[in-house]
Order: C-alpha cells, then sequence, then structure tokens
C-alpha cells in the first residue's frame, strides 16, 4: 500500500487530522489498532476550548457538536466552605468553552470519514515504523491476521500515549520528561441530569472531587483516590456518599443522584517527549505528551497539534515549502509546556497531598485566595482554562 501521510491511530487526533488533509486535497490512510465500537466507546474528555470547536467547524464536523453542545461561561471553584465563579467571558476578552463528548466527536469523525474520506482500517495494529530519516518511511502494520506495509511521504504517529511510534526515535536525539502524581481519579458517568450548571472544582480535606457533564442528562464525576485504588471497593452508594460530602457546602445545593454506567481508575501523570519529529516522522497528541485532566488540555492541545500540522503539511503540499514543516516541533513544545505547566498547577492546587503537611494546605488555601481575590490572577486561570492561542 502506498499513501502520501501515514496515520497510525485513530483517536481524534489521527481522525482529525486524516479530515484536515482530506479537505486540502492530501491523500492519507488511517491505521487504527481497535475495533470501530471501542473506539466509540471509550469514555474521556469532554471541554473543549474554542480552538477545538473551531477546527471542529473548518474539518465539516461540527454539525452534531453545534446543535448539542452545551456553551459554559465559567467553573465553579469550592474550598473552606465558599463557592466563587470564575467568569470566563468577562476576564477573558468573551471566550467561552463547549462541553461534548470526546466520544461523540469520534463518532462524528469517524462517520465523515467512512462516508467519503480517506481509508480508515480498523483492527490495524502498526508495528513499527521503518526509515523514518528515508524519502519513504514505511508503516509495518498487521491486519486480518497478515502483515503488510505502508510506504509513506510522511507518517504521522497519533497513537497515543501506549503507541509504538515514538520507538522509531534514536533514543541519542529523544529526550523525555515525567512526572507520576502521588494520587488517581475515579471517574463514573450516570444517568442523572448535572447538578449544577457549569463544571465545580472541589478541594477538601477529604480529597478533590470535579462535577463534570457530557450533557443535558448525563453527568461525568470524579474523586481523587490512591494510586492502585480498585473501582471494584468503589460500589455506587459510596461514591455517591463520598461525593456528596466533597461538594457540601450549603443548604441550597444538593447532589442528584442517578444510575451509574461507567467507572474507571486513572493515574495523574504528565509527560512530555521531545522533539516531536524525527525525519519524516512526526508525532501529534498523547503520543508526544499527556497532562493530568485536571486542566481539561490533553485532547485540547491533541487537536492543536493537529491543527498546526495539517497548516503545514497543506503549505508544503501547495508551495513546496518545508517552513511550517520544519518549525512544528518547536511551535507545538512551546504551548505544550505552557499546559503542562498549567495542568500540574491546578493539579498542586486543589488535590490533598498524601502525607501533606500543614504548609501545603496553607500554601493551597493560598492559591486560591489570590485567585478568587485578585482578577489579575483569575484572568490568568480564565486565559489558560479557556486556551491559549495556537502561537505562543
Ligand atoms: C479520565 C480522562 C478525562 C479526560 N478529560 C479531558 C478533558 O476534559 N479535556 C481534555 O482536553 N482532555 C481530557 N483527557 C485527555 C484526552 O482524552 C486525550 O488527551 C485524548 O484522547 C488524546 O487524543 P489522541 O488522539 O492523541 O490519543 P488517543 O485518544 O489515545 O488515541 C490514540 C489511538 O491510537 C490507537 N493506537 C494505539 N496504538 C496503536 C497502534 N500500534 N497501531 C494503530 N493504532 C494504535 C488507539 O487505539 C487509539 O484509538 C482526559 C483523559 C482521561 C483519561
Amino acid at each position: 500500500m502506498r499513501t502520501t501521510v501515514g496515520i497510525i491511530g485513530g483517536g481524534p487526533a489521527g481522525l482529525l487530522l486524516a479530515r484536515l488533509l482530506h479537505r486540502a486535497g492530501i491523500d492519507c490512510a488511517v491505521l487504527e489498532s481497535r475495533t470501530r465500537e471501542y473506539v466509540e466507546q471509550r469514555q474521556r474528555a469532554g471541554m473543549l476550548e474554542q480552538g477545538t470547536v473551531d477546527a471542529l467547524r473548518e474539518a465539516g464536523a461540527a454539525g452534531r457538536l453545534d446543535a448539542e453542545g452545551l456553551v459554559h461561561h465559567g467553573i465553579e471553584l469550592r474550598f473552606a466552605g465558599e463557592r466563587h465563579r470564575i467568569d470566563f467571558p468577562a476576564l477573558t476578552g468573551g471566550r467561552t468553552v463547549t462541553i461534548y463528548a470526546q466520544t461523540e466527536i469520534v463518532k462524528d469523525l469517524i462517520e465523515l470519514q467512512l462516508a467519503d474520506g480517506p481509508p480508515l482500517f480498523f483492527e490495524a495494529e502498526a508495528l513499527a515504523v521503518e526509515k523514518p530519516e528515508s524519502e519513504r518511511p514505511v508503516v509495518r502494520f498487521r491486519h486480518e491476521g497478515r502483515e503488510r506495509t505502508l510506504t509513506c511521504d510522511w507518517v504521522v504517529g497519533c497513537d497515543g500515549s501506549h503507541g509504538i511510534a515514538r520507538d522509531a526515535f534514536p533514543t541519542e536525539t529523544s529526550r523525555t520528561y515525567a512526572h507520576d502524581y502521588p494520587y488517581s481519579w475515579l471517574g463514573i458517568l450516570a444517568d442523572v441530569p448535572p447538578s449544577c450548571d457549569e463544571l465545580i472544582y472541589a478541594r477538601g480535606e477529604r480529597g478533590f472531587a470535579l462535577h463534570s457533564m457530557r450533557s443535558a442528562s448525563v453527568s461525568r464525576l470524579y474523586l481523587q483516590v490512591p494510586n492502585g485504588t480498585d473501582p471494584g471497593d468503589w460500589p455506587d452508594e459510596r461514591v455517591w456518599d463520598e461525593l456528596a460530602a466533597r461538594f457540601a457546602i450549603d443548604a441550597d445545593w444538593t447532589l442528584d443522584r442517578g444510575p451509574i454506567t461507567a467507572k474507571s481508575v486513572t493515574p495523574m501523570r504528565s509527560y512530555v517527549h521531545e522533539p516531536m519529529r524525527h525525519g519524516r516522522l512526526l508525532l501529534a497528541g498523547d503520543a508526544a505528551h499527556i497532562v493530568p485532566p485536571t486542566g481539561a488540555k490533553g485532547l485540547n492541545l491533541a487537536v492543536s497539534d493537529v491543527r498546526v500540522l495539517a497548516r503545514a503539511l497543506t503549505e508544503l503540499h501547495r508551495t513546496g515549502s518545508a517552513r511550517l514543516v520544519d518549525s512544528y516541533s518547536e511551535s507545538c513544545l512551546a504551548r505544550v509546556w505552557q499546559a503542562t505547566r498549567f495542568s500540574y498547577d491546578m493539579t498542586r492546587m486543589l488535590h490533598a497531598q498524601p502525607n501533606g503537611d500543614a504548609f501545603d494546605q496553607r500554601m493551597q488555601l493560598a492559591r486560591l485566595r489570590r485567585i478568587t481575590a485578585s482578577r489579575h490572577a483569575a484572568a490568568e486561570l480564565a486565559a489558560n482554562y479557556s486556551g491559549l492561542p495556537l502561537a505562543l
């Protein structure tokens, strides 16, 4: 098989890149190791920055997002028995965020690609990227019980944090930076309308809790739990009781309960791989970087990478200029490190530190009080949360 851009991974990064390249008239193919059903059901992100919504519109993939997405104008911070709203439009000159589940974005992009897009192979597992330094890199993959090859002009690794594309980078020129946090998130999906209009980030002595949502009838909630927690130790009633205790604020507010339809534990990790390009192999999304979900940045970063990359490959295709491809790694990493910093700060500010001393707790409260007392500090949070510009 032969294509111009071989894309490994059919998550949001790979599917959106394929769509943008297809619209620019660039030939490509996507290899996805899992089944369509699995990819469409994988529960993950749901908070979209304005730039992510714009990118999906540009790709012609925002019909359902525009009809069903919930536009949010802020978030609530709860701590020390108080509630404080961060008003995004007032603090950022009008920016908002949109709630629309990653699973729905993936469904929308798959439907478009199967209708009129470039080839998308499910259960096609990439095994290795070969000759990335050459003019014709090759992806070796397994499909329908046979080993096959895809010869490309460019290969893009959109294969997530456990992918294989990174392995083709030489160890001498690769650098990785990682930080593991001493806690995880127990996340649930529940068939109950959200008990709030906007996301609530709650910090307390019992640990952090986040109230999010996927739609007007489906709630998504998270609890900070110790690393290694078994979801089996958390029957539904225990989850709801703990959530209610961590969000408790005053008699006017109650947490509505409903049937829990999914429950899972996610460890918290920061990871960055530098550089994001080697020869004719490029990385995008979680294949190059992961952040803890506290700042809601992972999906948005993946989409930002893809926007920059689609522009770069389109310019190369139309004019022959490799200027943007050559600056791809550097320009993405500038934004990646800012999102990594923001996600780290939000995580450290809101989670109870296991064995944390009284000094740590005072530092967290001082940071929160600064944000709620100073318009400048609140504006900084709002600007980062609602999304920094594509070019920094
Ligand atoms: C609990 C949770 C909550 C989150 N909340 C948010 C949020 O609110 N906002 C936000 O922006 N982000 C959030 N994220 C992060 C976000 O989900 C990810 O950053 C996003 O999925 C990255 O997209 P991607 O396409 O780069 O990678 P992925 O979604 O991981 O896709 C990679 C794809 O590659 C495929 N693949 C892997 N290896 C191979 C191979 N060898 N061959 C072929 N295919 C392969 C995989 O099956 C997968 O489909 C959250 C994540 C979690 C876990």
